[in-house]
């Protein structure tokens, strides 16, 4: 089976959808990835839940990915003794290690790393921003702070320090552990949250050994000062714009977005727009009309994927969010401003890249020129296709994998359509491998031409330097 659009849909999976009929709908209204989001959810669950998908996969024949989401350093204060408590604008308010239950007077804080890297001024933020507290004085154990917004808050809200880069690794114990099991149930893409420093990512790499692929989640604005650094480190990137949107002011997030969007773009490496993008559909069985505005603009700006959180995790209406992002995208990739505004964006391949890039951007021409029905990509690593991705071309990019790891790893990037087909021998049997594949996958007609890329000595991957134009 195939898609015929460019985007795709990652959809995250939770308590309402999480039986095999709701995610076989979620994957036939359009799902390409599913996200497990490991800061719910036993492991009995995330278990359960690659079951469900990997043999779902087998029955449709269609390479689905997973995205294991690590929780990451989620930092969240202590308990209260009578329930919620009311913080009063002005007042004062201490943060300490003490692990008795708070009042309205103190809170435990169970993180020293924060006592150690707070200076008075700074600001603590609560409960995705609601309330705002500022430090007066400190020290290992303790803050004393002045509530600057304040309201209810209730125990075991978050905690967000924006201004300070804490000295905490990206992975927790529980990241540790929920790693371990992600790599054992062979997650393709592992998601690390609150990621400060590339730093970051080369620790998590060397952890995973290439048993994965990494998505680092931008959520910090440690992370945007380095962004750069943290895309090319990365394989690919999530505006996670839910903590973004707390840790820096809501109106930075939308030029965030599309800083982060072009950079992305610019590096060839798969971009996620993230979070409350179809919000009001966790209640409502349709958006509103911002909501679906946000989608597109995703589109247009050509990020490789959206992506649902609670709409499909716990919402009410898991399907019909899936549905309604699908009919967006689509509707979005028809509109004939869509091509202008994608090559409008596009950077040029960047001088000093590998062959693999020159060979996509003349891939690029080339299918433009001979309005070419299809590109075909033989894929080992998956490296080739993600550059013929970078070029966003105008016509669809099938991949050609020996490798089932690299073909649900793909599901995630613009444009892509992956099938698991043998090594080849000569350029004979690579182009008629490729036109096959092209005709059996419903993307060219008997007469039509294909391009296609490959690498010789076939079969050995970082070889690409072939293109091949031939008729169906
Ligand atoms: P989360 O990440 O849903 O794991 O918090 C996404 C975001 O912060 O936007
Ligand atoms: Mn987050």
């Amino acid at each position: 089976m195939r898609r015929t659009r460019n985007a795709k849909i990652v959809a995250t999976l939770g308590p309402a959808s999480s039986d095999p009929e709701t995610v076989r709908r979620l994957f036939l209204a359009g799902v390409d990835v599913f996200r497990l989001n490991f800061s719910h959810g036993s492991a009995d669950d995330h278990r359960a839940r690659f079951a469900i998908l990997r043999e779902l996969e087998q029955r449709t024949g269609r390479p689905i990915g997973i995205l294991a989401d690590l929780q990451g350093p989620k930092l969240r204060v202590g308990t209260f003794q009578d329930g919620p408590v009311m913080l009063v604008e002005g007042q004062a308010f201490r943060l300490d290690l003490d692990p008795a239950p708070g009042d309205a007077r103190r809170a435990g804080l169970p993180h020293p790393e924060i006592f150690a890297a707070l200076v008075p001024g700074a600001e603590l933020l609560l409960d995705d921003g609601r309330l705002r507290l500022v430090v007066e004085e400190c020290g290992p154990d303790f803050a004393q702070t002045r509530v600057a917004v304040g309201g209810w808050l209730s125990e075991r809200k978050g905690v967000n320090v924006p201004s300070v880069v804490l000295p905490i690794t990206a992975l927790t114990a529980k990241d540790r552990r929920d790693l371990a099991l992600a790599l054992e149930l062979g997650a393709d893409w592992i998601a690390l949250s609150f990621v400060q420093r590339p730093e970051d990512v080369a620790e998590a790499r060397a952890l995973i050994e290439g048993r994965a692929a990494i998505v680092a989640k931008l959520e910090k604005p440690q992370a945007i000062e380095r962004l750069d650094e943290i895309v090319a480190l990365s394989d690919a990137i999530m505006v996670a714009r839910g903590d973004l949107g707390v840790e820096l002011p809501a109106e930075r997030v939308p030029a965030l977005q599309k800083r982060i969007v072009r950079s992305c773009r610019h590096l060839g490496k798969p971009v996620i727009v993230a979070t409350q993008m179809l919000e009001s559909m966790v209640s409502a069985p349709v958006p509103t009309r911002a909501e679906a505005s946000d989608v597109a603009t995703a589109i247009y700006d050509g990020a490789d994927a959206v992506m649902l959180s609670a709409e499909s995790a716990s919402g009410k209406h898991p399907v019909e969010a899936v549905d309604m992002m699908n009919r967006i995208i689509q509707q979005v990739e028809t509109d004939p401003l869509y091509r202008q505004l994608i090559d409008a964006s596009h950077s040029a391949a960047r001088v000093g890249s590998d062959a693999a890039e020159g060979i996509c951007c003349a891939m690029r021409r080339a299918v433009a020129v001979i309005r070419a029905a299809a590109i075909v990509c033989c894929t080992s690593s998956g490296h080739t296709s993600l550059r013929a991705a970078r070029e966003r071309p105008e016509s669809p990019i099938l991949s050609l994998t020996p490798h089932v790891a690299t073909a649900r790893r793909l599901a995630l990037a613009w444009g892509m359509h992956s099938v698991h087909a043998a090594d080849v021998e000569d350029v004979a049997q690579m182009s008629e491998a490729a036109c096959d594949a092209a005709r059996r996958e419903g993307f060219a007609q008997p007469g039509q031409m294909i391009v296609a890329i490959a690498g010789m000595p076939f079969g050995t991957p970082g070889t690409t330097n072939l293109l091949r134009i031939a008729t169906v």
